[in-house]
């Protein structure tokens, strides 16, 4: 294709300088070959009319024939707009243009008959059409798009106001296939035998029925091969990457020693789960394989990560290794450390807390004992990163909460010992199958898919604004048994001032609702400092305040077993993700648990939706699998930060999953057969490879 690769779409018919540079902007489309790869999100049956009484907003985009009856203009100034009436002869329907009306009244004609394609809305309480396309009955646009499956092309806003709408795409479209593609094969992408094997139609085939179908079915199989081919080349690139000779040397951790079994067999506090015990032999198999571990741990909240951990750091203590434990926050690096020197106590090992409020003193003997090798484990917050820590034999280094460390701070991890250590990546943000896949291929993800016995599941509720003051009494109620409450409150840097003073607010009104001396009350959020957000947050812990007030400062980590009751106000303004981890919050002791999710009284659909989702699991996989079906890969917790590291244009994670094995299938095949695509029928891989290296900014998780 690069011969098209080379054509600038501003010498494009219909096209021009300023919508070119529109097209580059909105859909970084800058020559013919990108303008190709736009591809229809959706397809309409153009053979299909409707009558304008059989049509309702909740429908997609209609076509009706009918006669233009009247057109004006409405208003003045910046909210002056253009309306027209249409009719098929049995009912009239309104059509509105907010803007470029008196470039369309100059196209149309009253009286005249027309097409309109659209998509029903309600306006003023009236069904309507907003920017119609209108096309003349007789006109060979008319002719060419009518009938058959069309194309419908997403269109930004700016593109709208500058006439680039699903109808000039589909001309500009077909402006290639009359000039470039009239006379030219697209070359072909894929090697012949996988074409033959999975039966799948040529580049060319594909491109051109995309936007153009010949018929439903041969446009679904040139779907699956695009889409395949996407999914295809990515699985391709990340298996190459990840494969075994590819994968550094790393340290052996040869036997399983006296700390190791001696804490198995006399002092783990409680029988591990099967997942645990999976999850366990899974990352002893790294640690002797000879090669370097950088493996994903995904468990839910509660699911019992930190003794995987725990157990983890014993084997690399067995063979001479130091390990670290590293944790986003200096209250979690503290819970863990204060768990963790527990339950190692009658093993006599020697660990040790470093975090940002660690004295001089005591750090200067930290250091000179992980020099000197006599400090076995270090638990702390990014104060392991800096570059004083020295470790004598660094062996393992585990990360709790992977997400909020950056990409930089996880390389300096690796330069701790003369080879990188093995590092063990634990969230409690679970992704879903097929974008762990597909973001880190075929790294390795280890998952404790089951909770320890025992726990009472956590009831969710959802309520409006409307019934705060039962919450209240149902929050009095629980104090009175001698629980305690979080109430959470959002606050997002787009609207930081605004939700500050909600937060305020809200504290305020709590405050008279929960009056001194019988109820105390602690409030935390981002922009206090340090100690006195430790100082509020110890003051919840101890049990000397029943209820905190907070952002989402304390979504990662606290571990408050009395707290039995979470309230999330304008829950609707969470990701799933995040209201399923403040949940977790609650929960962790013996009581029933609840958590009651507040949103405004009028909800969109999506919110209800969202909303259902939390009342009705308590399974966060499955909870992030909604959330990629709702808000799409982008937005996904856990991929925000680090972003995805490629752009889709046509295959959908949270629908192509079973396209996405087959391709990821494929790819592992081909690379068992042929490691470094050297023979001559893989060529074509190498090349294509290559071509889309630049746009795949793969980082290792760790
Ligand atoms: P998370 O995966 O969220 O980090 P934790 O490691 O904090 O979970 O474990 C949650 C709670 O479950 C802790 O109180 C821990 O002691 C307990 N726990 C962990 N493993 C088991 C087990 N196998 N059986 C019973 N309780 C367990
Ligand atoms: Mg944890």
């Amino acid at each position: 294709m690069s011969e098209l690769a080379k054509i600038d779409i501003k010498y494009l018919k219909g096209v021009g300088p300023r919508k070119a540079d529109i097209l580059r902007s909105e859909l970084n489309v800058n020559n013919v070959e990108d303008m190709l790869y736009v591809f229809p999100f959706r397809y309409v049956d153009r053979s299909q009319f409707y009558k304008i009484r059989e049509v309702d907003s909740s429908m997609a985009y209609v076509q009706i024939k009918g006669k233009l009856l009247t057109l004006r203009t409405i208003g003045e100034g910046k909210s002056s707009r253009m309306s027209g009436t249409f009719s098929d002869g049995t009912s009239t329907v309104e059509l509105l243009w907010f803007k470029g009306g008196r470039y369309i009244a100059d196209q149309l004609k009253i009286g005249n008959e027309y097409v309109l394609f659209g998509k029903p809305s309600y306006y003023n309480n009236q069904l309507n059409f907003v920017h119609p396309e209108l096309e003349s009955l007789n006109s060979a646009e008319a002719k060419r798009t009518m009938g058959g499956l069309h194309g419908v092309y997403n269109t930004t806003e700016k593109m709208k106001n500058n006439f680039l709408n699903t109808k000039s795409i589909q001309t500009i479209i077909f402006n290639i296939m009359q000039t470039h593609l009239a006379n030219y094969q697209l070359p072909e992408t894929l090697p012949a035998y996988l074409l033959s094997k999975l039966s799948l139609p040529t580049l060319d085939t594909c491109i051109r029925n995309l936007h153009f179908p010949k018929d439903k079915s041969l446009l679904e199989k040139c779907q699956f091969r695009m889409k395949f081919e996407e999914l295809f080349y990515i699985q391709l690139q990340l298996l190459q990457r990840n494969s075994i000779q590819n994968k550094k040397e790393g340290f052996i951790f040869a036997s399983i020693g006296n700390y190791f079994l001696s804490f198995y067999q006399n002092h783990i506090p409680f029988q591990l789960t099967d997942a645990q015990k999976r999850v366990i032999k899974e990352i002893r198999e790294d640690v002797r394989s000879g090669k370097q571990m950088n493996r994903l741990l995904q468990g839910d909240v509660g699911s019992g990560k930190t003794l995987v951990a725990l157990m983890c750091t014993l084997m690399a203590l067995d063979n001479n290794f130091q390990a670290c434990i590293m944790a986003p926050t200096e209250i979690l690096a503290t819970q863990h450390y204060l768990s963790i020197s527990k339950m190692l106590q009658p093993l006599s090992v020697q660990v040790r807390l470093l975090t940002g409020s660690t004295k001089t003193a005591e750090r200067r003997e930290i250091y000179e004992r992980l020099e000197n090798g006599t400090l076995q484990l270090l638990i702390g917050t990014h104060a392991l990163l800096e570059d004083k820590v020295k470790f004598k034999n660094l062996g393992l280094a585990i990360i709790d909460e992977q997400h909020r460390f950056g990409v930089a701070q996880r390389a300096k991890l690796w330069g701790k010992n003369v080879r990188p250590p093995h590092v063990l990546v634990m969230t409690a943000t679970p992704i879903p199958r097929t974008l762990a896949m597909t973001l880190y291929g075929d790294l390795d993800v280890s998952v404790i898919d089951e909770l320890p016995p025992g726990r009472q599941p956590i009831k969710t509720i959802h309520r409006t604004e409307n019934n705060r003051l039962g919450i209240y009494d149902f929050i009095k109620r629980e104090l009175a048994k001698g629980r305690q409450a979080y109430i959470v409150y959002p606050l997002i840097k787009e609207s930081e001032a605004l939700d500050f003073q909600n937060l305020e607010e809200g504290y305020q009104q709590l405050k008279n609702i929960f009056p001194e001396p019988h109820y105390h009350i602690s409030m935390v959020h981002g922009q206090l400092p340090a100690t006195e957000k430790e100082q509020e947050m110890q003051k919840f812990a101890s049990g000397q305040t029943q209820i905190l007030v907070a952002t989402t400062v304390i979504e990662v980590g606290v571990n408050v077993p009395n707290a039995t009751v979470m309230v999330i106000e304008s829950a609707e303004r969470f990701g799933l993700a995040q209201l399923h981890q403040l949940r977790g919050r609650v929960g962790r002791g013996a009581e029933q648990s609840y958590c009651i999710l507040i949103t405004s009284v009028k909800q969109s659909k999506n919110t209800r939706e969202r909303m259902d989702i939390m009342t009705s699991s308590t399974d966060g996989f499955e909870i992030s699998e909604a959330d990629l079906r709702l808000r799409g890969p982008g937005d996904l917790e856990g991929t925000q930060q680090s972003g995805m590291p490629f752009e889709l244009h046509i295959a959908d994670l949270a629908r192509d999953g079973q396209i996405l094995q087959v391709a990821r299938d494929m790819a592992r095949l081909i690379l068992k057969n042929d490691p470094n695509l050297e023979v001559p029928e893989n060529k074509i891989l190498k090349e294509q490879l290559l071509k889309k290296a630049p746009s795949f900014d793969w980082g290792s998780i760790s």
